[in-house]
């Protein structure tokens, strides 16, 4: 199959113009569709095309499948990159590209709905011999005293989550058996109303763990490799704010054994594209809690590392290419580390949208920059606030704490808060100097320092 002419970007903000610079190195027209509230973003107008599919509501444009449908038919577009949040892992959406003859960027809409389903997912995981955490052997049934059973046998805490459960919600920590049926049925309930689908498994609750996820590339015809690990530990409200690879700490050993664990996975349930398998990692063990089916926001610091331009290898793989890549030709190099700038207070996290008076980028060696803002712009309250991702690559990790440091003082934005004093306090913080923090430490640092309550 030949490269594709012509892809249209079913997103927006820093994704749309980092998928668009991928087709225009490739020399592929792109055409980008937007709400009306990103009608003036510059990156619609460096697009060859760009079609308005709707109002500033997402339900109204950026999820209006029809809309999107309809954007593709009328420009002639072959393929559609979905980026990532909003329809990236919508299996509807996959189909429906596919059957009105357009080529899906991601893999193939079965997969997607396995993984969404992360009952089955984990059962699948499992065959394939990635490690996952202790847990009932699928979904719970509805007999009180085996699910007293099966909670005795993990041993407290446990942790009840919804098998369609995404964005951090549906979940639910138990630390006694006299709470646990209320819980059980009330997570249920939630996940019935919430996500259409009230199946609700148990797992171990793990206290302190460490997020640490392994992406990977498939193509069609069986070959996959792992490009390393990223360690997203630094959150808050279950969201990542910093990104760094490799993740400190971890012998390289250890991530080639998960590594080849999650490629073997991935040809063994025909997975093709880009995909991250997220692992909780506590007391040197790996644990598999879910796949996301798409490209991640943190991607890059993964390229910076390995140089492989992981968007590239998305629409490549899309088009029918072979990978061309073995495993022995990725070479990890140097670190990076990314920080997500949001336009929200930093200590409370409110959002905090509106027009960017002043705009200094950073730069330097080993800084990129990641985002669609430029001075003047307003960025919209109708969508996430991550307005940047400020990336620093360094030889060493000290180098890319260094570079960070330096880039974030560079870096101007007046007009709307950001969390950049976060940021750059958590640079100067001995534990994330030290590395290996689990995902509790930065709103436990925060509640410590009377800034959030926890
Ligand atoms: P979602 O799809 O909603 O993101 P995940 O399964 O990825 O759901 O879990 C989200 C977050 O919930 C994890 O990053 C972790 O902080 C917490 N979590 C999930 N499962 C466990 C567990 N077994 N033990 C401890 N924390 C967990």
């Amino acid at each position: 199959m030949a490269m594709f002419e012509k892809i249209l970007i079913a997103n927006r903000g820093e994704i749309a113009l980092r998928v668009q610079r991928a087709c225009r190195e490739m020399g592929i027209k792109t055409v980008v569709v937007h709400s009306e509230a990103d009608r003036d973003a510059k990156y619609v107008k460096l697009a060859d095309e760009s079609v308005c599919i709707g109002p500033a509501p997402s339900a109204q444009s950026y999820l209006n499948i029809p809309a999107i449908i309809s954007a593709a038919e009328v420009t002639d577009s072959q393929a559609i990159h979905p980026g990532y949040g909003f329809l990236s892992e919508n299996a509807d959406f996959a189909e429906r590209v596919e059957s009105s003859g357009f080529v899906f960027i991601g893999p193939k809409a079965e997969t997607i709905r396995l993984m969404g389903d992360k009952v089955c997912a984990k059962d699948a995981m499992k065959a394939a011999g990635v490690p996952c955490v202790p847990g009932s052997d699928g979904a719970l049934n509805d007999d009180p005293k085996e699910i007293s059973r099966i909670a005795k046998g993990i041993g407290y805490p446990v942790i009840i989550k919804a098998s369609g459960g995404g964005g951090g919600r549906g979940m639910r920590v138990v630390h006694t058996e006299a709470a646990l049926l209320n819980a059980v049925t009330m997570t249920r309930t939630e996940a019935g109303a919430a996500f259409g689908n009230p199946t609700v498994y148990m797992e171990k609750y793990l206290e302190n763990p460490r997020h640490v996820e392994i992406q990977i590339l498939a193509d069609q015809y069986g070959n996959a490799v792992y490009l390393g690990e990223r360690d997203c530990s630094m959150q808050r409200r279950h969201q990542k704010i910093i990104e760094e690879a490799p993740a400190p700490l971890i012998p390289a050993r250890q991530i080639a054994r998960i590594g080849e664990r999650c490629a073997d996975a991935c040809r063994k349930i025909g997975y093709r594209g880009a995909g991250t398998f997220e692992f909780l990692y506590e007391r040197g063990e790996f644990y598999f809690i879910e796949m996301n089916t798409r490209v991640q926001v943190e991607h890059p610091v993964t390229e910076l590392i390995t140089g492989i331009d992981i968007v590239q290898a998305q629409i490549r793989v899309a088009a029918g290419e072979k990978l061309g890549l073995k495993q022995r030709d990725i070479v990890f190099r140097g670190h990076a580390i990314e920080c997500r700038i949001n336009a929200e207070d930093p200590y409370t996290f409110v959002p905090f949208p509106g027009k960017i008076s002043v705009y200094h980028p950073p730069g330097g060696p080993g800084i990129r920059v990641d985002s669609h803002i430029y001075q003047g712009y307003t960025v919209p309250s109708h969508y996430d606030s991550m307005v940047a991702k400020v990336i620093a690559y360094g030889d060493t990790r000290d180098q890319a704490i260094r570079r960070m440091r330096i880039a974030l003082s560079e870096m101007g934005v007046e007009g709307i808060k950001t969390n950049i004093p976060l940021h750059q306090e958590l640079m100067l913080d001995a534990h994330f100097i030290k590395g290996g923090s689990s995902i509790h430490y930065l709103e436990q640092k925060l509640a410590a320092q009377g800034k959030v309550k926890k």
